[in-house]
């Protein structure tokens, strides 16, 4: 008897050995999933998502601080350009990142807008390594972040199509590589798109202020375009374009506000992010604008018709765009209000003595009488990298006309 029991003891020790042993190993395993090493760059695949979807903060606004060219490399070993000679010999990428981390604890954003050229492809190793650097303090900060391309991001180790992937996977990132197919097929009955030009068309809803009557609708909407890289057109090189595919999915986007149009009411607004600037742009030399135009828009020599199918949907108040580092004004065209971000990375082009710059977008509800209710207008600003961030430019957008 005595034995037998022993034996039965050894035999659940055994068992409960093997289970111990094989739950370790399974947590292990899982473990190691989320951790992918990608050249030096030991990357954790969305470790951590954001709390969707984006909505308006209790104080009744969303603010976006858009970054646009950070021209990241390889770290502290990517050296300034345009900068001051006596703060060269310590100026390097990481100029960028303090920066960066600065503008989000001071401005403290719901959410932080990317417009492209976010690593420089030609200086960077290994470009999943300085996509890690780069977004290293938005990802840090735990707010939700998006991102489009340049025409510099891809000259790297990874194309297009990789980059946004990867971009779509890191930690607080919404972005999206495309429109799910779903929404490409429905995107016109007659005229089916089953494939979009570019990597990084994509449509993000934000919702109403936590309580309020509309917070399980989308009051202000986010467009994200690839407006590509180089091409050449008839011989002559030039930038790329938004492609017609885009725009029609573009035009395709109900909104939950698209009733409004045929009430007579103002639609809800939507503002749209892209890198390269559009042929308009340039005519704003001749017109007013807020802040400074110090250098030619390089923009596409192909005009696709953008500019058209933003005025023609009828919400977009303003697009903002990058590019040109060494422009950071706002000017208006048909009613759509076109506005840079300034070179905001150290390692990007810019002039010396005038500091990398970034720009602030507040959308702000109106107060209803017991909630706060849809986008009442919009604001912005811009601050540069000085000692107190010095914030200047700012100026109304957009203001509901009821
Ligand atoms: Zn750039």
């Amino acid at each position: 008897m005595a034995s037998s029991s022993s034996r039965e003891t050894r035999a659940h020790l055994i068992l409960l050995t093997i289970l111990i042993t094989s739950i370790l190993y399974t947590l292990q395993k899982t473990t190691l999933l989320q951790t992918l090493t990608i050249g030096h760059a030991e990357v954790t695949i969305k470790r951590s998502a954001p709390d969707l979807p984006l909505r308006f903060a209790s104080n009744g606004a969303f603010k976006i601080l858009q970054v646009a060219d950070m021209h990241f490399g390889n770290g502290d070993l990517t050296r300034c350009k345009d900068v001051a000679a006596s703060e060269f010999e310590f100026c390097s990428d990481l100029n960028t990142t303090r920066f960066v981390r600065r503008l989000i604890e001071v401005e403290n954003p719901d959410f932080v807008a990317f417009t492209g050229d976010n690593i420089f492809g030609a200086s960077s190793a290994d470009a999943a390594e300085s996509l890690v650097r780069a977004f290293k303090p938005v990802m840090e900060s735990k707010i939700p972040w998006a991102a489009v391309l340049g025409n510099h991001d891809q000259e790297s180790t990874m194309n297009r199509r990789e980059l946004m992937h990867f971009i779509s996977l890191m930690d607080y990132s919404v972005s999206q590589i495309n429109p799910s197919s779903d929404s490409l097929s429905n995107a016109g009955s007659d005229n089916v798109i089953k494939n979009i030009d570019g990597f990084g068309n994509y449509n993000l809803r934000v919702y109403g202020a936590p309580g309020s009557d509309l917070a399980n609708t989308s009051i202000l909407n986010l467009f994200f375009l690839d407006s590509g890289d180089r091409a050449t057109v008839g011989g002559i090189r030039t930038y790329d374009w938004i492609k017609e595919s885009q725009l029609h999915w573009l035009r395709s986007i109900t909104t939950d506000g698209s009733q409004a149009n045929e009430r007579g009411i103002d639609p809800d607004p939507a503002l749209t992010f892209f890198h390269i600037p559009v042929l308009e742009v340039r005519d704003l030399w001749f017109k007013e604008f807020v802040g400074q135009f110090q250098e030619g828009v390089a923009c596409s020599i192909v005009n696709s018709g953008v500019l058209d199918t933003l005025v023609s949907r009828g919400d977009v108040k303003a697009v903002f765009m990058g590019h040109d580092h060494n422009n950071d004004f706002c000017g208006q065209i048909s009613g759509i209000w076109f506005c840079y971000g300034g070179g905001s990375g150290y390692h990007g082009y810019g002039k010396a003595g005038w500091q990398r710059r970034a720009r602030v977008i507040v959308a702000e509800l109106e107060k209803g009488k017991r909630a706060w209710m849809r986008v009442q207008r919009i604001k912005t600003w811009k601050r540069i990298d000085d000692e107190k961030l010095s914030k200047f430019d700012e100026q109304i957008l957009w203001h509901h006309s009821s």
